[in-house]
């Protein structure tokens, strides 16, 4: 029998999420955002589940040509553009839309031989910092580009840096708004937090948001609002199963460095799952944990291969009981509860993107049926 571990990923779940999220903006065009391999995901196993969305936007070209292999014929967005001028015979072979952030993609676009136009999406920096023209500098790059017989058609883009947050989304607005009221093209400016929290009381047309995270049933503002909230299904599970369990006295210890210490006897279930299959080491004792689809928590540090946890109260838990990690459960009725991958990231410091990415080639993969 192999390793217990499992991931499953529910591709209803996410065209769920899918549906959820055009709800809170009901009149845009939606970039289904599967970069790194759909978050960790396997763009193959999810497509079935974004087949409602209008376009796909990714960053590897290799990712774009398994996009195209998988029969979709709609458009594809590179959201960090080329890289060297060789990429843009890619996009005119593979009919890619991509991002142009700095002078050097004009240049390469430029001197660039192209029987088919280019649609390109002109990005600018409101205030990230990342990617993306100066908002002063921006008129030029549009007119620049407009000049250019290699570009079809022109859309104007932004990515805020704070739409999870307090600090909000106007002030990059009005920039926005200042610096592009008389140019002409469709606007994308949302990821999942942006169009979640702001689209439905945004003043500026939004024709194309850019959800990644909603879709794969993570909260893009944790604790804020929880994933349950947002009206969001969990599209990756991970589950596990108790492979030993141990009886402590009070004053035993747990795990490396002894860092849990029993103040009452105690049974410990150890589950076969560790940083090695990409749970997170940082999450401290007491992170949820599901095991036969009841809440407990883990105890002690988290090693390569094995975490423990907490079954004292939990008198039917043995070995070979079902222990979720995150998402649901899969054995036990997942009409009991699970564990949202944004609480496992609180525990551990981090945000439920960096688990979903993490999670490592050694895990097997099952795929939902969808019915
Ligand atoms: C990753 C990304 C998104 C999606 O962001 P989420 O927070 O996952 O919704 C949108 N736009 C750009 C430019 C991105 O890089």
């Amino acid at each position: 029998m192999p390793r217990p571990i499992q991931a499953t990923i529910d591709p209803q779940a996410l065209r769920h999420n899918l549906t959820q999220f055009k709800a809170a903006a009901p009149d845009a065009l939606v970039w289904a955002v599967v970069k790194a391999n759909a978050y960790g995901h396997g763009i193959e196993n999810i497509f079935d589940g974004l087949r409602a969305a209008d376009g796909v936007a990714l960053l590897d070209l290799s990712e774009a040509e398994r996009v195209r292999q998988l029969g979709w014929r709609g458009p594809i967005l590179l959201l960090e553009g080329v890289f060297e001028t060789r990429d843009l015979e890619w996009c005119s072979r593979l009919n890619l839309w991509h991002v142009v952030h700095c002078e050097a993609q004009i240049d390469m676009l430029a001197v660039h031989k192209t029987h088919s136009g280019h649609r390109v999406f002109l990005k600018m920096n409101t205030g990230m910092n990342r990617l993306g023209f100066a908002p002063h500098a921006f008129r030029a790059a549009w007119t620049r580009l407009n000049a250019l017989p290699q570009v079809d058609e022109i859309s104007l883009m932004s990515h805020f840096s704070d739409a999870d947050t307090d600090k909000g989304i106007v002030a990059a607005m009005a920039l926005f708004q200042e610096h592009t009221q008389d140019l002409s093209g469709e606007r994308s400016l949302c990821n999942s937090a942006a169009a979640l929290r702001h689209a439905k009381g945004m003043n500026v047309r939004s024709d194309w948001v850019r959800p990644g995270i909603a879709l794969y049933g993570s909260s893009p503002d944790h604790p804020t609002h929880t994933a349950v909230q947002w009206g969001l299904k969990p599209v990756m599970s991970l589950n596990s199963a108790i492979i030993g369990v141990q009886h402590l006295q009070a004053g035993d210890t747990v795990g490396y460095g002894s860092t849990f210490v029993a103040d009452r006897p105690m049974r410990i279930g150890v589950v076969a799952c560790g940083y090695a299959d990409g749970y997170p080491r940082h999450a401290s004792t007491g992170t949820p944990v599901c095991v036969d689809g009841v809440r407990t928590r883990t105890v002690g540090r988290v090693s390569m291969d094995m975490l423990t946890v907490d079954i004292t109260d939990l008198p039917l838990a043995d070995r070979g009981s079902e222990v979720t990690l995150w998402g649901l459960p899969q054995k036990t009725s997942s009409s009991k509860g699970g564990v949202s991958i944004d609480e496992v990231a609180s525990a551990a410091g981090t945000v439920g993107y960096e688990l979903m990415c993490a999670l490592a080639p050694r895990v097997p993969v099952t795929v939902l049926e969808t019915p």
